[in-house]
């Protein structure tokens, strides 16, 4: 039996940006099973975790998109952790943490989900989740169901096998360390505390850093040189304390946020000749103006 998506589906409160429109049609997979037929039946189709990576256009998407908001079961195995695709960075970390395995402290900080931190190989605080991966089972829209190897997944600075194959994630197998649950937790204790100095909380709308470090430089930098910080459009702004972030209030839009990443990319271009590449990812495609801006943003 096919399964059901939500019709006309208001996305914006699933954004970590609180940013968004309607979706044609949105499927949340509850098990592998659903998630696999659902990709099975829908070749092509694109696949989100918590969104909090995601610029989803106020005007909407015109096409079908799966959630794995539901898809959160995870298993723990002596040193070994499978978890799906939609389980919760801070809470996986929390449960390895009780079971007393160190490897995903870097995970308490940040709302991403398995798949989405695979897919961009998430990354803080001195760890990554690539580091004590095994392996992953992906879904090929030609090949199917495949499992990678760590060292087949292709991991580098944000970025994995994923994004140049079209791969899906449905789990992720990591081997952990055996450590002190004590330790575990004053590390997640530190981790959390470097984030409150350096990086909004969710309580102020945003997606994490918006562009990529370039190579052997800080975006973060380069824009604070630039003055950045003193810049906004409409409902949106770059952080005050720390320029590589856009926070928005209630009524942010996407087009003010692709116009001040353009604002600040063309800043850093000017003085440095840099280009800065994004780091979040843009879910749109109905609105001239944005189409311009994230070609622009966007050279891939
Ligand atoms: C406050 C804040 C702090 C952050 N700090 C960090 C940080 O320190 N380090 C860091 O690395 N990131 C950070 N991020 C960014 C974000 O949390 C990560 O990039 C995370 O990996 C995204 O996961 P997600 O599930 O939200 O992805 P989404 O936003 O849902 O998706 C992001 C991309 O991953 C793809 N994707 C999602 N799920 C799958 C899947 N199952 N299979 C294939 N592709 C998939 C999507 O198609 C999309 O291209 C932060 C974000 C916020 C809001």
């Amino acid at each position: 039996m096919a399964i059901s998506p939500e019709i006309d589906f208001d996305i914006k409160n699933l954004t970590s940006f609180k940013i968004g429109g309607k979706i044609n049609e949105v499927f949340f997979p509850e098990n592998l099973n659903e998630f696999e037929q659902i990709l099975n039946e829908n070749k092509n189709i694109k696949v989100f975790g918590n969104l909090s990576n995601t610029l989803v256009s106020t005007h909407g998407f015109d096409g079908k998109i799966v959630l794995t908001t539901k898809m959160n079961s995870s298993s723990i195995d002596g040193d070994k952790v499978i978890a799906d695709a939609g389980v919760k960075g801070p809470k996986l970390a929390q449960d390895v943490c009780e079971a007393g395995l160190s490897g995903l402290e870097f995970m308490i900080g940040f709302p991403g989900s398995i798949g989405g931190e695979v897919f961009m190989n998430a990354s803080a605080n001195n760890q990554a989740i690539s580091d004590y991966l095994l392996g992953v089972t992906c879904y090929s829209p030609i090949h199917g169901l495949l499992r990678y190897s760590k060292a087949e997944m292709a991991f580098d600075y944000r970025t994995s096998r994923c994004q140049s194959e079209d791969l899906i994630v449905l789990q992720a197998e990591f081997q952990l360390l055996p450590k002190d649950k004590s330790q575990i937790k004053a590390q997640m204790d530190e981790n959390l505390t470097f984030r409150k100095l350096h990086q909004p909380s969710l309580a102020l709308p945003n997606c994490g850093s918006i562009f990529k470090n370039p190579p052997g430089n800080s975006a973060g930098r380069l824009l604070d040189s630039v003055g950045a910080k003193e810049l906004s459009v409409g409902g949106v702004r770059v952080w005050e304390n720390h320029a590589n972030f856009i926070v928005s209030n209630d009524n942010g839009t996407s087009t003010d946020v692709l116009e001040l990443m353009y604002l600040m990319y063309k800043k850093v271009k000017d003085r440095y000749n840099i280009e800065l590449e994004p780091e979040i990812r843009f879910l749109g495609g109905k609105d001239k103006r944005e189409n311009e801006l994230w070609q622009i943003l966007n050279k891939k």
